[in-house]
């Protein structure tokens, strides 16, 4: 088993691209301090001053939460062999609900947000008045925050000396390169969102349980609380075909449905994807991991993979 990093370190962010090699150092280093001292100088200072002004204190059942959602993330993370780390208590901020939706306009009505680029999770406080949404929420998104996370540093065209910095890889999800990029206007190609939702509220939705059996949540009778429906259940179609995913590897390579499950999370924590896109391939069929990476947060996409999935599942039986 790996140890586990000491507190205010995490895992190596990596940096592709042309960039020089200094420069990437530099990126490098920053991502290293995150969870230290460093951590928010990387914010706008305005914006950093205000969440500093604004942030609401955190209560002893605040701890308890974040502390129980921290150490559950870490044992999956030991039992897969990834390396494990902590993420500070003070990288969880909790904001007054209308100054959350300015902090990030694009999260509409997601209670939580992770900060990809400054290591962090934001909350809406407004969540915290239903505990099992609010616990929930948090043990999301730490799955996500101890997501594996690469950047992409390169030249933009030109005799200027600038670069580019954005997100590469995030847990399943792949960005397209800068250049790419440009080719499309400027838009930022992600596939995997589906898949990758799909995995981390699955980690979610089976860790709720022991989570709220780890944290005293006062005046709240958990045992006959309907945990299955709780929270924000969300990304329920691609939960379903996930589910899908996973039965039909287990059946047809004689494993576990656990074993598939925890293969999967180790991906999303390591960024070795590979192994598991050889796994779909050769239940599924060629081409068709590519084909899951459509899939994205609505409920469309995940429909038309679910179709192809049993349609595929019918000829396989048939064999
Ligand atoms: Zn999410």
């Amino acid at each position: 088993m790996k140890e586990k990093l000491p507190l205010g370190e995490r895992p190596e962010v990596k940096i592709v691209g042309n960039a020089p090699k200094e420069l990437k150092e530099g990126l490098r280093k920053i991502y290293a301090t995150l969870f230290g001292e460093g951590h928010f100088t990387d914010l706008p200072e305005d914006l950093y001053l205000r969440v500093r002004e604004k942030e609401i204190q955190k209560e002893q059942l605040d701890r308890d939460i974040i502390r129980a959602c921290n150490d559950l993330t870490n044992e999956v993370l030991e039992r897969n062999g990834s390396q494990s780390f902590d993420i500070p208590e003070r990288n969880i901020h909790i904001l007054p609900s209308e100054f959350y939706h300015q902090v990030h306009p694009t999260m509409g009505k997601v209670p939580a947000a992770t900060l990809m680029e400054r290591q962090a999770i934001i909350i809406d406080d407004e969540i915290r008045k239903k505990l099992i949404e609010y616990a929930s929420s948090i043990l999301h998104e730490m799955f996500h925050l101890k997501g594996y996370y690469a950047e992409e540093s390169s030249k933009i065209n030109g005799d200027k000396n600038e670069y580019t910095k954005s997100k590469y890889r995030l847990g399943f999800m792949i960005f397209s390169l800068s250049k790419k990029d440009r080719q499309l206007k400027g838009i930022h190609v992600k596939s995997f969102i589906g898949l990758n939702e799909a995995i981390v509220s699955t980690f979610e939705s089976t860790h709720l349980q022991e989570l709220l059996r780890r944290v005293a949540v006062p005046d709240m009778d958990t045992k006959n609380f309907p945990l299955e429906t709780s929270g924000e259940d969300s990304y329920v179609p691609q939960k379903k075909v996930f589910k899908v995913i996973v039965e039909s590897i287990a059946k047809a390579q004689d494993m576990t449905e656990e074993e598939v499950i925890n293969l999967f999370y180790k991906a999303h924590n390591d960024g070795h994807i590979l192994g598991v896109a050889r796994l779909i391939e050769k239940t599924f069929g060629k081409g068709f991991f590519r084909f899951i990476g459509t899939m994205d947060k609505g409920e469309k996409s995940a429909g038309r993979v679910m179709d192809y999935l049993q349609k595929q599942r019918r000829l396989l039986k048939r064999k």
